[in-house]
């Protein structure tokens, strides 16, 4: 029996596809970026069932911050998952990101300069994070896996 209880906790949001707000990465990046002088607003829906973290409206740029366990990031995701609900973690962390990709196109789609954050790129230097999109703001870049420049 205990196999079938989840623990109701921010994980079930999670599971049930919400995204959890004001995570602490999430406001440590939005620091950042008001400090780099980007103004933005909070949880602007871009696309039917799309909510973004945060959006700067000057850029039409949306920005998601995904945590490394739930989006399943390639450094810190959880490859394996022991345990009864192993399979079931599995398949959740794969919805999660399939639904992510749903909405990054929905996003696009709707005019939107989709830009995703692991939340390990914000631990490890925040105000790379920050300038990474403000780079993208005033090059008009699109691309996601563009590395933040050295200066
Ligand atoms: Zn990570």
């Amino acid at each position: 029996m205990a196999s079938e209880r989840w623990t109701s906790t921010t994980k079930g949001e999670h599971l049930r596809g919400r995204r959890v707000r004001d995570t602490a990465p999430e406001v440590a990046l939005r620091h950042a970026v008001h400090q780099l002088g980007l103004r933005f607003r909070l949880h602007r829906r871009v696309a039917a069932g799309c909510t973004a973290d945060f959006v700067l409206p000057k850029y039409q740029m949306a920005v998601f911050v995904d945590g490394c366990f739930w989006h399943g990031c390639p450094e810190h995701g959880a490859r394996e998952f022991r345990g009864p609900n192993s399979e079931r973690w599995a398949a959740k962390i794969e919805q999660n990101r399939a639904r992510d990709r749903r909405n990054s196109d929905a996003a696009r789609a709707a005019g939107w300069t989709v830009v995703r954050v692991w939340e390990c790129e914000i631990r490890r230097d925040t105000e790379a994070a920050a300038r990474r999109l403000a780079e993208i703001a005033g090059g008009g870049a699109t691309s996601l896996s563009m590395p933040p420049r050295q200066e």
